[in-house]
Order: structure tokens, then sequence, then C-alpha cells
């Protein structure tokens, strides 16, 4: 794993902190500031009535998934405020954000599904303009994606949006069995990787030896930080991730990454193009920037400290929940997708009568609100709070559990 230091040598595009460059850049920031400076607070969500929530579940889709940093939200309030040619400048973020991951080319998506449909249409399509409009009529292109079963994990609709047919395997003699003329890619679930045959590197050898291209579906799989360039180095042709889930990015963002060819084709069915099957999957200035402006924000972070700030809140958590007779903790780190401490936390029933279902939703319907997952546990993570939050949810899960206890 690369260290912070040389991490930062990939970064030739952030501002030299004292430079004339900064200096003419802040001046010229300074016409650019929002032209209605004075605008009101306005508290939406309770406008609305909607709950808000303290996020000790993790990334989910349901819950609107990160929260974005301040670095994102400028860069997103700075693009909505001027024009720019949308191309030119998906151009230009692609160039610098696979310099940065040290990759052939980069795009940004609207989200990793987005970027799994862009990319298989590309494979499909290539450069053919007319093949492009006529997807998802995959007559006369190869037609077939290849993945091993326990990689079905509910994402392949992504890639059957272009018109391919998923073609299932359940080892590597099918595998190698199901290559034929019609195979067009085979699909890779990253987190999946230790629950099939063939592991990530056999399955790029193969489709090297094939001549298949290989895609990788790494939507959760930052942290750790070298993800982000592991998969692409390994010989993938197209890696993608979430903008919105570690990386803290737009949730309507994600990165598509890989083979130049193979980016330039999956950019043909993207807006501003119009008669094509990603044309729903618009991004626009502000979840590009603000895409580009968290991932270089995470890529310069001290991820030890993070992770100590993590396991520091899910310590105190486990401390108060111990605290209560009858109930136990166990802290792990699942190896690949969310790779951040969890907490479980359970509990003797015949001691602490509460169901955990009936728990998770004491502390939903508590004030603060607070959003847990867990099967027969609570499960908590820590990483998509704010700091502080974690003394609350420590106080609230003692509470219950002491209560259900007396
Ligand atoms: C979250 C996730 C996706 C979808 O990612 P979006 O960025 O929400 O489109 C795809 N695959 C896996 C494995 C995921 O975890």
């Amino acid at each position: 794993m690369l260290t912070r230091r040389e991490l930062l040598q990939y970064l030739p595009g952030l501002p030299l902190v004292g430079s004339q460059l900064e200096r003419d850049d802040a001046s010229r920031a300074r016409h650019l500031r929002p032209k209605l400076p004075d605008v009101p607070y306005r508290d939406f969500f309770k406008e609305l009535g909607l709950r808000t929530f303290i996020n000790a579940a993790g990334t989910y889709t349901a819950l609107t998934g990160s929260l974005m940093r301040e670095e994102t939200v400028a860069a997103i309030r700075y693009a909505a405020q001027q024009y720019v040619d949308l191309d030119q400048l998906q151009d230009k973020v692609g160039e610098r954000i696979a310099s940065l991951l040290h990759c052939e080319a980069a795009t940004v998506t609207a989200g990793a599904a987005s970027a799994m449909t862009l990319g298989t249409a590309g494979i499909l399509a290539g450069m053919d303009e007319e093949k492009v409009v006529q997807l998802p009529d995959v007559t006369g292109m190869k037609s077939e994606a290849i993945i091993q079963r326990s990689h079905d994990v509910g994402y392949t609709h992504a890639i059957r949006n272009t018109g391919v047919k998923m073609v299932y395997v359940d080892s590597r003699q099918e595998l190698l069995d199901a290559i034929n003329e019609k195979t067009a890619m085979m699909l890779f679930i990253n987190f999946a990787n230790n629950d099939a045959e063939v592991k990530d590197e056999e399955f790029v050898e193969i489709g090297k030896k094939y001549g298949i291209p290989t895609f990788n579906d790494c939507a959760a799989d930052v942290p750790p930080v070298s993800n982000l360039w592991k998969h692409t180095d390994m010989g993938f042709d197209l890696v993608c991730f979430s903008g919105g889930k570690g990386l803290r990015g737009p949730q309507s963002a994600g990165l598509l990454l890989g083979r130049k060819d193979l980016i330039a084709a999956a950019r043909l069915h993207a807006a501003p193009r119009g008669n094509t099957v990603g044309r729903g999957m618009k991004v626009n200035k502000e979840e590009v920037l603000g895409m580009l402006a968290a991932l270089e924000n995470y890529l310069v972070r001290d991820h030890e400290a993070d992770w100590k700030q993590w396991e520091g809140q899910i310590q105190t958590i486990a401390d108060a929940a111990a605290r209560v007779p009858g109930v136990e903790t166990r802290i792990f780190v699942p190896e690949i997708a969310n790779h951040v401490p969890t907490l479980s936390i359970t509990w003797d029933q015949e001691n602490v009568k509460i169901e955990p279902r009936d728990a998770r939703l004491k502390l939903q319907r508590g004030h603060p609100s607070i959003e847990t997952k867990g099967g027969d546990d609570i499960l908590i993570t820590t990483w998509m709070m704010r700091p502080g939050e974690e003394f609350t949810v420590a106080e609230k899960v003692h509470s219950i559990l002491a209560e259900a206890a007396a």
C-alpha cells in the first residue's frame, strides 16, 4: 500500500500552497463568489416534515448514502454558478482522475451501476455510432456476459440494460466452456472474490488469454484507498466505484476507470449524446466537479487517523452496551466492501427482554433518530456518523438495553 507521502506525488493538479498560481486563483475566485451571498438558511427537511437521523448503519442508498465534505460542497456550488462545455469538462476531469489513480483513462458516471451500463455498452458498440443507437438491440454484436453465480448479488440489471444476456457459471471449467464467439465481457463483483472458484487474478488471466474484456465492480470497496488502483493495475479492463459511498462524493456520481479505448467507447453512450441507453444517466458539471473534489480530498486524507477515529467511536458504543449484564459485543472488519470497524451487539433475551428488531425500532423512533442494521443483533458502523454522535448512540443503546434488563 502506498504511503500518504507517495500518494501526494500523484496529485500534480492540486494547487501548490502559497504559490503565485494559488494567489491568482484566489483572486479569480473572489470575483466568482456567490452572487446571492445572503440567501437565508432554510431547514428544508423540517419544512417538509421529514425525519433526519444519525447514520449508524453505513452507506445505504435508501438512507441517502453519505455526507459530502465541505470541499465537495464548495465544488458543487462553484459548478452551479457558471457554464462550461460538458464534454470538455468530462475530458479534463477524466484525465485528472486517470493521473491521480494512475490508470489509462477515467470518466465520471452517475454511480457504479451507471458505470456498469456505460462500460458494457461501450464494449458492445465500440466506436460504431450506428451500434450505439441500435442498443439495447444487440443484433450483430457480441451479446453475452459471463458471471460466476455467487457474484450475482443484485446488480446485473445494470449490465442487462444494454441488451446483453447474462451467462451464469459455477466453476472454472464451466467458465472456460461458456466462452464462445458471442462472449462480449466477463463481469466480476469484487466483494464476492472469496465466494467463487475463480479469483480476481485468474479471472483477469482468462480474460486476457481469450481476448475478452473483464469488468470489476468495486462499488463499495474503499477503504482501503489502494483499491482505487489495485484492480486496474491487476489488469481488469474496466473497474467502477460508487462516488457516494466511502469516497463521500455525490450519491449520484461514480467512477469508471480503465482502458482508454473502452472509456472512449463508454462515453458515446453518456450525455450530452441523446439517443443512447445511457441518456438517463446524466451527470452534469455539479456531479463531475463534486466527484473530482471528493476523490482529491479522499486521496490526501490521513487514512490511519480516520481508522483510529472509527475504532474509538465503535469502542465507545461497545463499552456502553457491554455495561448491561447479559449483553455481548463483537467488533470485526468485513474483509472486502464496507471494510471498516463494525460492531455487532447481541444479548441473552432471558435477561434483556427485547427482540433485536424492536431495539432497533426504538433507536429509529427515538429523538434523535438513529438508523442501524442487523438481524439477530444490532449492527453499527461509525464511519458515516458526524464526530461526537457516537456518544448519543452509546447512551441510547445503553438505555434501551438497560431498560429491557430491569
Ligand atoms: C452500491 C453498489 C452498486 C451500485 O452503486 P451506485 O453507485 O449506487 O450505482 C453496485 N454494485 C455493488 C456491489 C454495490 O455495493
